[in-house]
């Protein structure tokens, strides 16, 4: 992972957004935004609910990796 993230507002929800470098990308993941596979080696973003709502553990629990450009058009 690298060391910094950022929040981010989508339909009018805080998310927080980390970014994964490409040599910290190291297993397959479900891309939410095109139904695709984040391949390992792939720089890409993982993203979750910021506002709490569920509780700190099921937001950490509902953590989607997305490619870059996925969540980027989301
Ligand atoms: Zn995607």
């Amino acid at each position: 992972m690298s060391s910094w993230k950022r929040t981010e507002v989508r339909r009018g929800r805080e998310y927080l957004v980390q970014p994964v470098s490409a040599t910290s990308a190291q297993k397959e993941y479900v891309c939410p935004g095109c139904g695709g596979t984040v391949l390992p080696g792939t720089a890409h973003v993982v993203v979750w609910r910021a506002d709490g709502v569920l509780g700190d553990e099921a937001d950490l629990a509902s953590r989607r990796h997305w490619h870059n450009h996925c969540w980027s058009i989301a």
